[in-house]
């Protein structure tokens, strides 16, 4: 999907993405859960082009990536390791969000028992999550 576009719930933060993958990943880590609030729905986007720099907010979460969200109205936005050219885009944030589907899981075995999600894709624990990701985690 191309140049597509998304906003924060304030509209301070706006961003356009030259591209977007259709198919996007649940993550069940706890980090993702504090942060999201439950599970972290994003899809890989690249060529982002963010207005409202100054309302933008880079939090370094780890020593690996830093997770952006809106300074006035807390909107989460994106995760992005610092080492890959592409963010994670938050799927709710984009002006149209029924074009996504969802088609992975990872930290599965982080997921609390009360709640799943249907459909047969790939559900990586964290050791498997850990090792497809490791050239991103250093
Ligand atoms: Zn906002
Ligand atoms: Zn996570």
């Amino acid at each position: 999907m191309s140049d597509i576009t998304g906003q924060c719930l304030c509209g301070a933060v706006r961003y356009r993405v030259a591209h977007a993958e259709p198919g996007f990943g649940a993550c069940h880590c706890r980090m993702c859960q504090r942060w999201s609030g439950g599970p972290f729905f994003a899809t890989s986007a690249e060529g982002v082009v963010f207005e409202g720099e100054g309302d933008l907010v880079r939090y370094p979460s780890s020593a690996w990536a830093e997770r952006g969200f809106c300074g006035k109205c807390g909107t989460n936005l994106y995760y992005r390791a610092l080492q890959s050219a592409s963010y994670e885009m938050c799927v709710g944030t984009f002006d149209d969000t029924g074009q996504f589907v969802l088609t992975s899981e990872i930290f599965i075995d982080r997921k609390p028992d009360g709640y799943r999600f249907a459909g047969d894709h790939p559900r990586l624990t964290e050791a498997e999550t850990i090792e497809k990701y490791k050239d991103y985690t250093g």
